[in-house]
Parts: C-alpha cells; sequence; structure tokens
C-alpha cells in the first residue's frame, strides 16, 4: 500500500509503498478516508533538531489526525464492524496509574512505550492504518471524514478549556489565530463566554476575519494595537477572566499574563522554544492570578469534540485550506511549513482528484 514515509533523519519525505499489515486481535484494520497535517507532522519533516529521540523509530509512516472506514476487526474486539465510520485516538495508555484514573491519559508514564499512531507506529498517511479497537470512536452523521480527521486537534483544544472553569458572560482570549486556536475560540463561545477575542499578527488578516466568522466577539492585530490595553478596554479596566495563550510567544505569554484579572487563569497551551521570566510577586501572588498547562486531547474530550462538530457548535470544514491527494503530501507539508496552509488534508483515495 502506499504511504507517506519519513526514512531518513533529514528534512523531507518520501511516497513509499509498504506491505499491508496483519490485524492482531485487539486491532482494527481502517482504510483511511482523510488525514490532516498537524504541526508536529510538519516539524518532523523539517526534521530542524530535538527530534534525535524519533531516530529509532524510522522509518516511519506519520500521521495521527484522521478518519476513515473499518475494514476488519480483531478476533477480540466487539462493538465495531466491517463499514462503520470511525476516527483513532492517538495512543494507549496503561489505565491503572493515578494520571489514567484521573482523566489525564497524556501524562501517563507508559504513554511512549505503548506507541502513538503516527510515530511509534506506523500512521495514517497511508492507504490503511491498524489502530487498538479500545481507541476507536464512531463518527456521529453529518460529520463528514475531513472533518472527523481534525478530533484530534480539537480534543487538544477542549483538554485546555476542560482546565478552567468559564462561566457565561466570562471575557475569554485565544491568543494565537491557528486551527487549534481557533478551535479554542469555538469551544469558549459554546460554553457560553462572551466577549470571546482572538489575537494574531499582521500575516494573520485571513485567519483573524475566519475567527469572526466562527463566532469570535473581538480580534486584535497584536502588531497594530496593544492587545492588553485593547482587553482592558472591553472590559471597563478588568481584564479577561481566562486567557488561552496558544501562539508559543515569550511576548504574547506576558501579555496574557498582564491582560488576564486579578484571581484570572491563563493556560498555555503552546510550545515554547525558550524559559519565560516572570513577575511571581506581583502576578501569582499579589494579584492571584494562576498559570496552568495543557498537553494533548483526554479521552472524554474527544467524544465531546465529535458531538460538538455534529451540533455545528465546532466548525471545522472553514479551517481546511488545502485538500490533496496522498501522493501530494510534500505540496502540503510545504505549504504547512511556509505558513500558506491553516489545514492540510490528505486523501489516500485520490479518485476524486485529477
Ligand atoms: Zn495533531
Ligand atoms: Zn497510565
Amino acid at each position: 500500500m502506499k504511504a507517506v514515509v519519513k526514512a531518513e533523519p533529514q528534512p523531507g519525505i518520501r511516497l513509499g509503498d509498504i506491505p499491508v499489515p496483519t490485524v492482531g486481535p485487539e486491532e482494527v484494520f481502517i482504510r483511511v478516508k482523510a488525514v490532516g497535517i498537524c504541526g508536529s507532522d510538519a516539524h518532523i519533516y523539517e526534521w530542524a533538531g530535538g527530534f534525535e529521540h524519533l531516530k529509532k523509530c524510522l522509518p516511519m509512516v506519520l500521521g495521527h489526525e484522521f478518519a476513515g472506514e473499518v475494514v476488519e476487526t480483531g478476533s477480540r474486539v466487539s462493538g465495531f464492524h466491517r463499514g462503520d465510520r470511525v476516527t483513532s485516538e492517538t495512543g494507549l495508555t496503561c489505565g491503572r496509574c493515578v494520571y489514567c484514573l484521573t482523566g489525564k491519559m497524556t501524562l501517563c508514564d507508559q504513554r511512549l512505550g505503548l506507541g502513538r499512531i503516527g510515530i511509534e507506529k506506523k500512521g495514517a498517511m497511508a492507504e490503511y492504518v491498524l489502530c487498538h479497537g479500545s481507541l476507536l470512536h464512531r463518527i456521529p452523521e453529518g460529520v463528514s471524514f475531513e472533518e472527523a480527521a481534525m478530533s484530534e486537534p480539537t480534543a487538544v483544544a477542549l483538554n485546555a478549556l476542560d482546565q478552567v472553569e468559564i462561566f457565561p458572560g466570562d471575557c475569554v482570549v485565544v491568543l494565537g489565530a491557528g486551527p487549534i486556536a481557533l478551535t479554542l475560540a469555538q469551544g469558549a463561545k459554546a460554553a457560553g463566554a462572551f466577549p470571546v477575542v482572538v489575537t494574531g499578527l499582521t500575516q494573520d488578516q485571513s485567519r483573524l476575519s475566519l475567527a469572526r466568522t466562527l463566532g469570535a466577539d473581538e480580534t486584535i492585530d497584536v502588531e497594530k494595537e496593544d492587545p492588553v490595553e485593547k482587553v482592558k478596554d472591553m472590559t471597563g479596566g478588568l481584564g479577561a477572566a481566562k486567557v488561552f495563550e496558544v501562539s508559543g510567544s515569550a511576548r504574547a505569554f506576558n501579555q496574557g499574563l498582564d491582560m488576564v484579572r486579578k484571581g484570572g487563569v491563563l493556560v498555555a497551551v503552546g510550545i515554547y522554544p525558550e524559559n519565560i521570566s516572570v513577575d511571581v510577586t506581583r502576578r501569582l501572588v499579589r494579584e492571584m492570578k494562576a498559570i496552568r498547562g495543557v498537553f494533548g486531547g483526554s479521552r472524554l474530550a474527544w467524544s465531546r469534540a465529535l458531538h460538538l462538530m455534529a451540533s455545528g457548535k465546532i466548525r471545522l470544514a472553514p479551517l481546511i485550506t488545502h485538500r490533496l491527494p496522498l501522493e501530494k503530501a510534500d505540496q502540503g507539508f510545504r505549504a504547512c511549513l511556509e505558513k500558506k496552509a491553516m489545514k492540510v488534508i490528505l486523501f489516500p483515495d485520490s479518485s476524486g482528484f485529477s
């Protein structure tokens, strides 16, 4: 079967022909209908450093954001049948540790050892993929394969929202205008936040206008306006109740801490290349602000992601800027890295493309 393979510890990928896997008793064999390129896939494509630990996984088949159709189920899998439309969580966890038992699966120490799809295990940028039966979620009616392929980033956005309590009428600011940021903003809106504010750079104009289309009440171009002043103005000098920092910028992080009101919470979702210094005495002690971090999606967030897609409260199709056959994966990766793409979806069954 054809697959997008990362074979060498250097930039790039190639389209390979790999053997069709055999199905284990607890596994499900899925025909991939749509698979997204995640920021992390693009980083692995680039191989710019910090990936030495993945060298042992090569050759890798990338792709963990996907949806497809069940072709065959292992002898011990129940509840799924041939033809079912499904998406899968990224990887197994032990199910017994304090983190698994409290719903914080991404903190499970066994997670990497058990293997994640698209990293330690063969991913979904291929005609078929094998998944553990316990990780599957059925795609609700009305949700397309390409939307369901975005369940993972949606689960990440919901898991971020789950870190704080959002009350109706809370001002929520999302710093950043990428796919996770715009999904998070829609989730905040669904939770009753008002106003929901999204920030971006001048080059993010089209993303900010998409944010407004998807329900953001205000957007701020941080290169043209001071986001801290603007948020204070909007809230009668108070500041935002909750701020989600998704951009991964140290400057935005500190602005987030400035614009959140006293007693409010800043949630760090981004990946920060450098350490960030914070005025702990002023911001955390005297002003009783809190900083939380969040990593990955939780199992509960996964099924809610699919429900919110079905309800139309979270719209993902407008985030897709590129739809490409699997053969043109390289073009998709380059569009991501050149920041020309919001979301790229690849289709292994390219019969619909010319
Ligand atoms: Zn992802
Ligand atoms: Zn565990």
